[in-house]
């Protein structure tokens, strides 16, 4: 995106409004920030784009009264803020009922986990741990997943891996380098980790649903959060900033912008933003993922055995039960990159169908009858842009977690891309935004304590 380089503020019009300080985006990371500000007694305003708060985390309750989450959900191991912020809020915490492995399924066929398919697919992943661990090198910056996977040659054992890499990160395996994936994997603390359900990233859920927690955040500020209010321009000036938005202008002493860098690339800065923040935000994509959540009188699959599959067959996926103790049967279900694409050109019936219709050999043909059903296009969130997490594009040195957080004058960053521990997930958003509130009451003059 061009970058104004002129200088000066919006143009005309009614005075803007005044706030001590200005968040951009309420997603997990706007929220927090504007909550601890709150209540150091600092007049702060939240824009939002959207109509809603959340922004990559959304809930909605099913035909059952359950609640279930399209957006983030997993409480990973040693995510301790989401978890004392769920506790805080009043929600109810439970492990997720989970196998020791995933059941790999291709059409009809059960993968043995000990078959040579599984085990060559099992090979790589040990692979990559240890490159992980040990540093990849750098010619694989411009060396793509799909084509470093080519070289695999079991079939099964590729599409499984594919599947794998694709619903783990969200990315189009052709536009993302193996050095980025394994950067991803390290700074994660491995593949065991990132892959893992207990004692590791999807150990435990909100019953409540996670989204909750957003909708809590957004009630307590109230009218401090205005929706609709796509912020377009920042004007940074040595006395603060001024920021125009969707509805109107605001003047603020300090600014923290928690958009993901691709999505705030539409925004535009007086002056020009410093070239490397420029290329973090031209340089990076948000990933393509698809969720549904299948809601079911109970989980009946547990009469047999247990729900956590990676599908194989077109498209990928990945199933998980996230049914709440004593509560209706969720059934959790994840499809990304292209894959999750292809989805958006099927009718609603058909994009079930080719959901569920994979699913039935496994789980039984009740699958294909739920009494709820909820799903969200990600990257079709025109406010959102994907997710999990913004991605380098292959070939670019810019992207890599965790972003850039040096303040530029009276801006400040929040969000999850840019936590030091556990980015990409809401622990990280929640982290950045505890982060940023601290350091923008620490830069103002008078702050009040703590
Ligand atoms: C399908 C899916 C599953 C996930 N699963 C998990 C999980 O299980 N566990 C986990 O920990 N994490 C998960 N994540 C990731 C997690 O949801 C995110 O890390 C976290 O919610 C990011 O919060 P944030 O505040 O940093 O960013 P966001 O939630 O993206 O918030 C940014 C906000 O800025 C707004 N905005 C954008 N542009 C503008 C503008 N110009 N002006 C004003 N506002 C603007 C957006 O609408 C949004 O509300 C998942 C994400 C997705 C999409």
């Amino acid at each position: 995106m061009a970058q104004q380089t002129s200088p000066g503020l919006p143009d005309g019009g009614d005075l803007p409004r005044a706030a001590t300080v200005v968040v951009v985006g309420a997603g997990m990371a706007g929220l927090i920030a504007a909550r601890a500000l709150h209540r150091r007694g600092i007049d702060v305003l939240v824009l939002e784009s959207a109509a809603r708060p959340g922004g990559r985390m959304l809930a909605e309750t099913t035909v059952l009264g359950s609640r279930v989450d399209l957006g983030g959900q997993w409480i990973g191991h040693g995510h301790h803020r989401f978890e004392a912020l769920a506790a805080e809020l009043g929600t109810t915490v439970f492990a997720m009922r989970t196998p020791d492995r995933a059941t790999v399924v291709d059409g009809d066929t059960v993968v043995s986990n000990s078959g040579v398919d599984a085990v060559a697919a099992y090979a790589v992943l040990l692979v990559w741990e240890i490159a992980a661990r040990v540093g990849a090198p750098r010619a694989w910056r411009t060396k793509s997943l799909r084509s470093w996977l080519g070289h695999v040659p079991n079939r099964r054992a590729r599409r499984l891996l594919e599947v794998i890499t694709s619903v783990s990160t969200t990315a189009d395996l052709d536009r993302y380098s193996v050095y980025a994936f394994l950067d991803m994997i390290r700074f994660q603390g491995g593949f065991r980790t990132m892959l893992s359900t207990a004692g590791g990233a999807q150990e435990g859920l909100v019953a409540d649903g996670a989204g909750t927690l957003a909708e809590r955040l957004a009630a307590d500020l109230g009218d401090r959060v205005i929706f609709d209010s796509a912020v377009t321009a920042i004007h940074r000036d040595d006395d603060g900033v001024t920021i125009r938005s969707a509805t109107g202008s605001y003047r603020a002493a300090k600014v923290i912008v928690t958009v993901p860098p691709p999505m705030a690339a539409r925004i535009e800065h007086h002056p020009a933003l410093p070239a490397a923040r420029i290329r973090l935000q031209d340089n990076t994509y948000m990933g393509s993922v698809y969720k549904a959540i299948a809601v079911y009188d109970r989980p009946f699959w547990r009469d047999r055995g247990h729900a956590e599959l990676l599908a194989l067959t077109e498209p990928g996926l990945a199933s998980f039960d996230t049914s709440p103790p004593g509560g209706p049967g969720h059934l959790c279900i994840l499809v990304a990159g292209p894959e999750a694409r292809a989805l958006d050109g099927l009718d609603n019936d058909a994009r079930r169908a080719a959901i569920l219709g994979p699913l039935a050999a496994h789980l039984g043909p009740r699958v294909l009858e739920p009494r709820g059903w909820h799903e969200k296009s990600w990257h079709r969130d025109q406010h959102v842009g994907g997710g999990y997490t913004a991605l380098p594009i292959i070939g670019t040195d810019d992207g890599y977690l965790p972003a850039d957080t040096t303040p530029l004058g009276h801006l400040h960053w929040a969000g999850t891309e840019t936590a030091r521990e556990h980015a990409g997930y809401i622990e990280g958003a929640i982290e950045s935004g505890e982060r940023a509130a601290t350091e923008v009451a620490a830069a103002l003059p008078d702050s009040p304590a703590d």
